[in-house]
C-alpha cells in the first residue's frame, strides 16, 4: 500500500487525467480530478455546480476560496487518509499555499509533483478533438490562457522545492506512464 502523496501539474489536454487514473489504479490511492469533480456538480445541479458553471463554460478559474473547501473537503475523506493523487489543483499560488497549508496539517509533505510537458500546438488538438462539452475553441483557448499566466509559474516552485518531475508528454500513452512510473519509482 503506498502512501503517497502526488500531483499531477501540466497544461490543459497534456494528458493529465489520462495518466493520473493509472498511476493512482497503480498505487492503490485516489485520483481526485477537480475538473471531474466540478463537471459532475454541474451535471447533477448542485448547489456547487450552480455557482461553477459559466466560469467553467468560458475557460476561466473557479475561485481560489471556493476550491479551497473542495478540495478540504475531499482530502478529508478516509481514502485519503494514506496518500491521494490530486488532477488539476493546485492551478494558482494561493492554491499552492492552500494545499501546504492542508498538508502541514497532516504532517506530511508532497513526494512528487509531476509536470507533463506538451507542445502548444499538439494542445489545441487534443483538447478539440476530445469533445468535452465545455471543449469549444474559445474556451480551449482562454484555458491555455489562464495555464500560461496563473498555473505555469508553479513549475518553478516546485522544481525549487525539488518535487519536480519532468515528463515529456508528447508520446504514446505507454511511453508516457512508463516514465511517470519511474519517476516515482515503481517498477
Ligand atoms: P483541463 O484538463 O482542460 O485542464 P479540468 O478538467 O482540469 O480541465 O478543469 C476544467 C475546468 O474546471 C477548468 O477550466 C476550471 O474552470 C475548473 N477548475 C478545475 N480545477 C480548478 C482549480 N483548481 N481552480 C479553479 N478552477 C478549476
Amino acid at each position: 500500500m503506498s502512501s503517497q502523496k502526488i500531483v499531477f501539474l501540466g497544461p490543459p489536454g497534456s494528458g493529465k487525467g489520462t495518466q493520473a487514473q493509472r498511476l493512482a489504479a497503480e498505487l492503490g490511492i485516489p485520483a481526485i480530478s477537480t475538473g471531474e469533480m466540478l463537471r459532475t456538480a454541474v451535471e447533477d445541479g448542485s448547489e456547487l455546480g450552480r455557482r461553477v458553471q459559466g466560469v467553467m463554460e468560458r475557460g476561466e478559474l473557479v475561485s481560489d476560496e471556493l476550491m479551497a473547501e473542495v478540495v478540504r473537503d475531499r482530502l478529508a475523506r478516509p481514502d485519503a487518509e494514506h496518500g491521494f493523487l490530486l488532477d488539476g489543483y493546485p492551478r494558482t499560488a494561493p492554491q499552492a499555499d492552500t494545499l501546504d497549508g492542508i498538508l502541514k496539517e497532516r504532517s506530511g509533505d508532497l513526494d512528487h509533483v509531476i509536470y507533463l510537458e506538451v507542445p502548444a500546438a499538439e494542445l489545441v488538438d487534443r483538447m478539440l478533438s476530445r469533445g468535452r462539452t465545455d471543449d469549444t475553441e474559445e474556451a480551449v483557448r482562454e484555458r491555455l490562457r489562464v495555464y500560461r499566466s496563473a498555473t505555469e509559474p508553479l513549475v518553478e516552485r516546485y522544481r525549487v522545492s525539488g518535487v519536480l518531475r519532468e515528463i515529456d508528454g508528447d508520446r504514446s500513452i505507454e511511453q508516457v506512464e512508463e516514465s511517470i512510473l519511474a519517476a516515482v519509482s515503481v517498477s
